[in-house]
């Protein structure tokens, strides 16, 4: 029997939007059973979440102490020895998934099929590849079918379901190098995921500075959006890494993504192929942005936010 295992992306509380979209991924797998698993050291609320996601049939909630912060070496283990039972592993392929995968995939001794995009079959899957530039068909190896979901490629699972919850006890020994100590973001508090945000306010190079970019958490905040940015505005200083959208950031799939300073170069733009509209702010007419831009208006930056920041 086929069965695939999702694993819940959660802050202990609230399941991250990126967990529905990896079911809509295991929807086309075409296999006999869809299951998510919550690791955490309570979890009542998210598995309830997870349970209300159509589609799903069981939620295997996990509750250890050593899960109340998702640390992937500790996780790994009882992941492991829970995917005994299925056919497929996936996690989404955000910060969570990138971490916690791989260390699934070896300790199950597969390799990792990352960023599935689309499923040819049940162990036949299309990924990108040259940011975005190109497709690849990859096949899975024989054994457990372990993969990440390029959640900006699927769309959020309808809720109406009302999957079984089912407590599991687990007996991996887990390890001891690794520990949580904190969490520290950075102009994220407060703010919708980067990667479940329905808008997204980014700023570049042309905001000049950290100061400047208080303009830019302003309108987002104004907005009810979460806040990205170039990695040129990363480098600089002006705003931590965990923001940075592209090819070696975040992949994000918001319904409208404003751009201000960004001049769209390709590593960029990797990262906003699948917006649903794009409007780009630059004070250069011939910026690339331009291209891909559904809404584009030449003129700075500054004035125009402070335009916006009255109409709203
Ligand atoms: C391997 C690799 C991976 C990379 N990965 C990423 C990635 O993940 N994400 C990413 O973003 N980049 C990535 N890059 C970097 C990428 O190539 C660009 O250098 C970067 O995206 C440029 O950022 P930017 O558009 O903010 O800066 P710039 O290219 O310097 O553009 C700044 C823009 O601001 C405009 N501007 C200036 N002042 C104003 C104003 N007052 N009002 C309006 N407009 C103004 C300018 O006209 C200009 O178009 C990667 C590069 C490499 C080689």
């Amino acid at each position: 029997m086929s069965r695939v295992l999702v694993i819940a992306e959660h802050d202990g509380s609230i399941l991250n939007g990126s967990t529905a979209r990896a079911i809509s991924c295991a929807k086309e797998l075409g296999v006999d059973g869809i299951d998510i698993v919550v690791l955490a050291a309570d979890g009542a609320a998210v598995a309830d979440q997870a349970a209300a996601i159509a589609g799903v049939d069981k939620v295997v909630l996990v509750k250890n102490p050593a899960n109340e912060h998702a640390v992937a070496a500790l996780l790994a283990p009882q992941i492991q020895e829970i995917a005994s039972d299925y056919s497929h592993v996936f996690a989404p392929s955000t910060t969570f998934g990138k971490d916690l995968l791989p260390r699934v995939a070896a300790l199950l001794g597969v390799p990792q099929i990352s960023d599935i995009m689309r499923v040819e079959n049940a162990t036949t899957f299309d990924r990108p590849i040259f940011a975005g530039n190109a497709v690849v068909t990859v096949e899975a190896a024989e054994g457990i079918v372990v993969g990440t979901v390029r959640t900006a490629s699927y769309p959020v699972a309808e809720n109406g379901g009302s999957a079984s919850i089912e407590a599991r006890e687990v007996s991996a020994e887990l390890p001891a190098h690794t520990r949580y100590v904190s969490l520290a973001t950075g102009g994220g508090e407060g703010r919708p995921d980067l990667q479940a945000a329905a808008t997204v306010v980014s700023g570049g190079r042309g905001v000049g500075s950290e100061e400047n970019f208080g303009v830019i958490y302003g309108l987002a905040d104004k907005l009810g959006a979460a806040v990205g940015a170039s990695r040129a505005a990363v480098d600089a200083g002006f705003i931590p890494n965990d923001h940075q959208v592209g090819q070696t950031g975040k992949i994000i799939a918001p319904d409208l993504y404003l751009a201000f300073g960004i001049s769209g170069a390709i590593q960029h733009l990797a990262g906003i192929k699948d917006a649903g509209t794009i409007v780009a702010v630059n004070k250069d007419g011939d910026a690339p942005i331009f291209e891909i831009a559904d809404f584009g208006l030449v003129g700075d930056l500054f004035e125009v936010i402070e335009e916006l920041q009255k109409a709203l």
